[in-house]
């Protein structure tokens, strides 16, 4: 996997002071994509896990990490995104995980792979759907258009519901 990008604090991307980690490739291909460069596997850096982690360890004041691209949850992603998030939470357990991703949780959990379903065990907030163009409005927070949802993941899958995290 590469990654497009990683900012190692944010207030922007999530809600309290987070790391951002970009990954690269993404299969959903929106009109007025935020992030078009990142949409092709091979761009930005080759991802080194530990060195990510080892950014993440060094700032005490990070009460999270989001996960952004680019698709986190796209078939070529998915497998080391899960790795990732759980060496993340091995060395900060706190750790509250945010994911951006272009499918709905009805999407992602009509798989019903393995991988899929450790990857929705794994995240707290999901801000899904792709970013539709005609629904774009700059004064949501954290997200795009209003299509988007910002959920509270356990809270979906305990309840079998939509749960939208109250922000
Ligand atoms: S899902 Fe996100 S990164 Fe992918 S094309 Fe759409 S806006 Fe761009």
């Amino acid at each position: 996997m590469k990654m497009a990008g990683f900012y190692d604090e944010s207030i922007s991307n999530g809600l309290g002071w987070r790391a951002v980690l970009f990954v690269s490739g993404c299969p959903h291909h929106c009109p007025g994509c935020h992030n078009a460069q990142a949409q092709d596997y091979n761009y930005g850096q080759e991802f080194h896990k530990q060195e990510i982690i080892d950014k993440i360890c060094e700032n005490s004041i990070l009460k999270g990490i989001t996960i952004s691209g680019g698709e986190p949850l796209c078939k070529e992603n998915i497998g080391e995104v899960v790795s990732f998030i759980k060496e993340v939470k091995k060395v900060r357990p706190n750790f509250n995980v945010w994911c951006y991703s272009g499918y709905t949780i009805e999407q992602l959990e009509a798989r019903n792979d393995e991988t899929t379903n450790e990857a929705l065990k794994e995240i707290d907030v999901l801000v899904d759907g792709r970013f539709v163009q005609e629904k774009k409005n700059p004064t949501l927070k954290f997200r795009g258009s209003e299509n988007q949802r910002i959920l509270d993941v356990p809270k979906c899958l305990q309840q079998h519901k939509i749960v939208e995290l109250a922000i």
